[in-house]
């Protein structure tokens, strides 16, 4: 499914420009455009989930890709030996600003707990 009105929902289908990463037929990952860290990637479905309370709508295999990917990324961007981070911001107490399901990998500096 798409949200015509959402900006993940137009980069992952390449209406909206973003520096990818990885792109796959399910999941796509790019780079943040405000990056918090030298390493600062976007890993998302390419179906639109709003949140975690929706995750029953993507295929498990697909939410278990999720991860593989941000290992995947976390490997390619090469911060998989020195540590990465990897967040979902989940509502207004998370700060979730943008309302497409993405995963942050966030590395190549110290990471501590907010
Ligand atoms: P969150 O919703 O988890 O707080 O974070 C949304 C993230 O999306 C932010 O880190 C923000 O910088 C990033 N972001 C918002 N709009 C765009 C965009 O148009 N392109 C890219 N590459 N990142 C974006
Ligand atoms: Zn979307």
């Amino acid at each position: 499914m798409v949200d015509p009105d959402c900006i993940f929902c137009k980069i992952a289908g390449g209406e909206i420009d973003a520096e990818m990463v990885h792109e796959e037929e399910d999941i796509v990952a790019f780079k943040d455009i405000n990056g918090q860290a030298p390493t600062h990637v976007l890993v998302i479905p390419r179906s639109h989930v709003p949140n975690l309370e929706a995750m029953a709508d993507l295929p498990d295999s697909v939410a278990k890709r999720l991860l593989e990917v941000s290992s995947e990324v976390a490997g390619k961007l090469g911060v998989d030996q020195s540590g990465y981070a990897v967040r979902i911001n989940n509502g207004p107490d998370a700060g979730q600003e943008v309302f497409h399901l993405h995963l942050h990998v966030l590395g190549g500096r110290k990471l501590g707990m907010p």
